[in-house]
């Protein structure tokens, strides 16, 4: 690990000056759970760390407008015991729960968590069907992104380096859709999903009248199955439509081969728990 100049600013903007300051040679710390792995191993080696321990901001949850607003220095732990957040989101809060371990979750923040941006996380598939937004703050300003737009490759989004995760902003998740996360991991309890499935849906009259597929690990980002959100709206709520629907899932993935399973073992995955998470939503027995 390189030496480096350790920062301990006592408000986001003496945070955003600083990073403004030392111009693509420093890094924002919040748990620090990711970021020092990178440092022991190297991967980064900025000569300063701007510590957001003694922040005061950008702590809160609250619900304002139909908007939950969770401040980029939440734990995810608070995400997941949070009673505003378990009944604004409930789908949020139960990915969170499912990160790595308490003593993980206790450390690890929101905005830290968007911003490492590993495509096997648990929370990346709730954000994208719930139609999430990471609000950033620069010495110059704020700016909103939809997450759609954030996530851009392996470890990457669309953050300026002189910005800070501030806020993510969820809309209120429908009381009308049933929703679930699937986390398949085959190893222990605490790994990285090597597939992982968030879904909202709902059926009237045996139609299906909207549903919204999210997966992750299985490709450089995590996805959105708007193809198969298209093809499913209007059809019958059958075990066979779901099959059927299901196997574009395997055109959409493009998952790497690690120790979770191979390439092709995930592709399958993907679409068998695409399916298993569209019949839980949808209320259909196979
Ligand atoms: C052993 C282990 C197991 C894990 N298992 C899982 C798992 O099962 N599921 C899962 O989802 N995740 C898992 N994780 C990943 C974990 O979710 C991340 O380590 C965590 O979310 C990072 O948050 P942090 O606050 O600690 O970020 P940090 O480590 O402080 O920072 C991570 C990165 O984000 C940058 N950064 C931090 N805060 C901000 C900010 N506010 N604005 C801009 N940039 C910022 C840093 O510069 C760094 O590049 C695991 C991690 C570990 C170490």
């Amino acid at each position: 690990m390189n030496d480096f100049a350790f920062h301990t600013p006592s408000s986001l903007k003496e945070a955003a000056e600083l990073l403004a300051q030392y111009d693509g040679d420093a890094r924002v710390m919040s748990g620090g759970t990711a970021l020092m792995l990178l440092l022991k191993q190297s991967l980064v080696n900025p000569d300063h760390i701007i510590s957001l321990h003694r922040v005061p901001e950008a702590r809160s949850i609250e619900v304002s407008d139909g908007v939950l607003h969770i401040g980029g220095l939440v734990t995810q732990r608070e995400m997941e015991l949070s009673p505003v957040v378990r009944e604004a989101t409930p789908l949020l809060a139960n990915a969170y729960s499912r990160v790595a371990t308490v003593r993980i979750r206790n450390a690890a923040t929101v905005g830290g968590g968007l911003a490492q941006a590993d495509p096997a996380m648990d929370p990346p598939s709730s954000l994208l069907v719930l139609n999430a937004s990471v609000k950033v703050t620069s010495a110059s300003g704020e700016r909103i992104i939809p997450i759609a737009d954030w996530y851009s490759d392996y470890y990457e989004t669309t953050i300026n380096e002189d910005e800070i995760v501030t806020e993510l902003l969820v809309p209120v998740q429908p009381t009308d859709m049933a929703w679930t996360y699937i986390k398949y991991l085959p190893r222990t309890e605490d790994d990285y999903a090597t597939v992982s499935v968030a879904a909202l849906g709902k059926a009237e009259n045996g139609k299906i009248s909207e549903v919204r597929v999210g997966l992750g690990a299985v490709s450089s980002t995590a996805l959105r199955a708007s193809d198969l959100e298209a093809a499913l709206l209007g059809a019958d709520a059958s075990f066979d439509v779901l099959k059927d629907a299901s196997q574009a899932v395997a055109d959409i993935v493009d998952p790497t081969s690690d120790p979770r399973g191979s390439a092709d073992y995930k592709r399958d995955m993907s679409v068998v728990f695409a399916r298993r998470a569209l019949q839980q939503v949808l209320n259909v027995e196979g």
